[in-house]
């Protein structure tokens, strides 16, 4: 199984949890992807801090700095890469935002969706 995993909000929010996590699920063959929506300006800083909580993943996605910040852009471009990613499994803690308030659509992610 792929996994992707919000950072802001999920892993940051709970980093001896995901510490654990990922290292479970890395033993198991299970390949992690990171998507965020954070600038790319900030990879060197969170890897750093990815480091830091002992977080395994095997990539990590950006959002482009062109692009605007605000949450239906946002989400509209997880949805695509995590589509992209093929990934079977998406945790993250705005879909509510996305969805409800901004409008994203997720009828076409592939990925089955859990909030946390
Ligand atoms: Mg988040």
């Amino acid at each position: 199984m792929t996994w992707a995993f919000d950072l802001d909000g999920v892993i940051a929010s709970n980093p001896d949890f995901f510490k654990w996590f990922t290292f479970k699920l890395h033993k198991s063959k299970q390949w992690i992807d990171i998507v965020t929506s954070r600038n790319p300006k900030r990879i060197e800083e969170t890897k750093k801090e990815l480091a830091f909580w002992g977080i395994t993943y095997d990539d990590l996605h950006f959002m482009s700095s062109q692009m605007p910040r605000d949450y239906k852009t946002q989400g509209e471009w997880k949805r695509d890469k995590v589509n992209s990613l093929k990934s079977d499994i998406w945790l993250d803690n705005e879909f509510k935002v996305y969805e409800k308030v901004c409008g994203v659509d997720f009828k076409n992610c592939t990925a089955e969706r859990i909030t946390i």
